[in-house]
């Protein structure tokens, strides 16, 4: 089944905010999502809905097949990185990539040994012992993307996380997400408002419009997958 179906889901915040129209979506194994639009039109709301950080209204979603609100296939996994780094200022690297093991139970020695893949994976391998003051803002998102794929993740959201950078930092980072998708045949669901990062990035672009929040057509893109 299908990483995530969303079925004729909606949103309204609290303050009446009509956020999202009746949306409906399926996101295949394997693809790369980019969710297009101008600010305002609910790239936000959809994505979290998908993480399941925020309920619709009316609707639903499914997860892998399995009924609203439970995942079908056990052992599968998504995760949500934030537009921000959002990194424990207190803690090195190697402590806050670690950290959705520790969360999780996972004994400290095979955490640890999870580390070092993950970081080398985004190009910071021997950044371990820095704390996130000492590096760049390219090279902290990179420490929450590795933070992400040490738990093995099936499903990568990504929410603008390349938005505050400037372009070439951003573009050198689009690369290396297109090859992580490339090599750890992830599932990759992406928010921009960059149409050049969503045809340079994606396999399918949903271009969505604002008020009220919609989807108003959607772009495959069948081009091999592009090496230099
Ligand atoms: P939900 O019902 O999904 O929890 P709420 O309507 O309760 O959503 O809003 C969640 C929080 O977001 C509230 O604290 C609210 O103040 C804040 N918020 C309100 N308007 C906006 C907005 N336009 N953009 C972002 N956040 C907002
Ligand atoms: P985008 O990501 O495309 O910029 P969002 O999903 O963040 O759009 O927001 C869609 C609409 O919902 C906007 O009008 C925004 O102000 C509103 N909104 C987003 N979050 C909240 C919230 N928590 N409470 C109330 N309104 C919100």
């Amino acid at each position: 089944p299908p990483p995530v179906e969303v079925l004729a889901a909606t949103k309204m915040f609290g303050n009446g905010v009509r956020a999202l129209e009746p949306i409906d979506l399926t996101i295949e194994e394997g693809e790369f999502v980019t969710l297009l639009g101008p600010s305002g039109c609910g790239k936000s709301t959809l994505l979290k809905m998908i993480a399941d950080l925020i309920t619709p209204t009316s609707g639903g979603l499914r997860w892998w097949g399995g009924d609203y609100g439970h995942v079908g296939e056990p052992g599968k996994k998504l995760v949500f990185v934030f537009q921000d780094a959002t990194l424990m200022p207190w803690a090195r690297v190697r402590a806050n990539v670690r950290l959705p093991l520790d969360l999780a139970g996972v004994p400290r020695a095979e955490a640890d040994a999870r580390v070092d893949p993950a970081l080398a994976l985004v190009g910071l391998g021997g950044f371990d012992h820095c704390y996130p003051r000492q590096l760049s803002g390219g090279m902290q998102m990179r420490v929450s993307i590795a933070r992400a794929l040490v738990t093995e993740p099936n499903l990568l959201l990504m929410d603008e996380p390349f938005g505050a950078l400037d372009e070439i930092t951003r573009n050198k980072l689009d690369q290396d997400l297109l090859d992580l998708w490339f090599a750890k045949k992830l599932t990759v669901v992406f928010v921009t408002h960059s149409i050049y990062e969503a045809v340079f990035l994606s396999t399918r672009v949903v271009v969505m419009a604002a008020r009220p929040g919609r989807v108003l057509r959607e772009v495959r893109i069948d081009a091999p997958y592009p090496r230099d």
